[in-house]
């Protein structure tokens, strides 16, 4: 096993960096945490936070942080999170940047690196509203870029694919401008603190991988 690594991925939403981080995350041993994902997976159960949460997710506005805060406090205290992490559309507000510093000064911890993955907006649009995932095993696709060999069905498990209900037109440029108004204040702390490293989102998975790598290595 390797040294642990504690990273947090940056970026608006399409950028890509689900994609990256559940493939990094397998290579390096270490859990996604993708909040985005736990929502999803607790409005799927009707969980009471799934409850809370679905009103937000569906109109592409932020869910409270004191939520979310709650959330990834449980998530880093599991084990599998002792050695490392890669989080994954968290933190996404200044407050939540702040709590995430101190649970983890808490436990002796620090970050190593924050990636942010930098993609045209564009181009979000375009990948967004294209987008359709499966609900089973969470494979991304896009009708055009990237589509399934047989239309609607994924891949890899056979599952149904659906559009998630906040990639529509209209939520995904309110998501973007949540984004522009919320999570790129963040950016500027990253880097103040030199933990900042950009990453172009546009060309080949694998190059982009290649690149977050090189910048997540350099960290540790
Ligand atoms: P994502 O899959 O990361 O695009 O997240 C989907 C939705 O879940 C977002 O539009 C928010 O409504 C909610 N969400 C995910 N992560 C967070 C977070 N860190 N803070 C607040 N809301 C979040």
């Amino acid at each position: 096993m390797g040294p642990a690594i504690r990273l947090v991925f940056l970026g608006p939403p399409g950028a890509g960096k689900g994609t990256q981080a559940r493939e990094l995350a397998r290579e390096w041993g270490v859990p996604q945490i993708a909040t985005g994902d736990m929502l999803r997976e607790a409005v799927a159960a009707g969980t009471p936070l799934g409850r809370q949460a679905k009103s937000y997710m569906d109109r592409g506005a932020l869910v409270p942080d004191d939520v979310i805060v709650g959330l990834i406090a449980e998530r880093l205290a599991q084990p599998d999170a002792k050695r490392g992490f890669i989080l994954d559309g968290f933190p996404r507000t200044v407050p939540q940047a702040t709590a995430l510093d101190r649970l983890l000064r808490d436990v002796g911890q620090r970050l190593d690196r924050a990636i942010l993955v930098e993609v045209p907006e564009p181009e979000l649009l375009r990948r967004l509203t294209g987008r359709r995932s499966c609900p089973t095993c969470q494979a991304t696709y896009h009708v055009t870029a990237a589509p399934p060999r047989r239309e609607g069905v994924c891949d890899r498990c056979g599952g149904s694919l659906v559009q998630r209900e906040d990639d529509s037109e209209a939520t995904v440029r309110h998501r973007l401008q949540v984004y522009r108004d919320q999570t790129a204040p963040l950016l500027d702390d990253y880097r103040r603190r030199g933990l900042l490293v950009t990453v172009p989102g546009e060309g080949a998975i694998e190059t982009i991988r290649a690149a977050i790598r090189r910048a997540a290595e350099a960290g540790r």
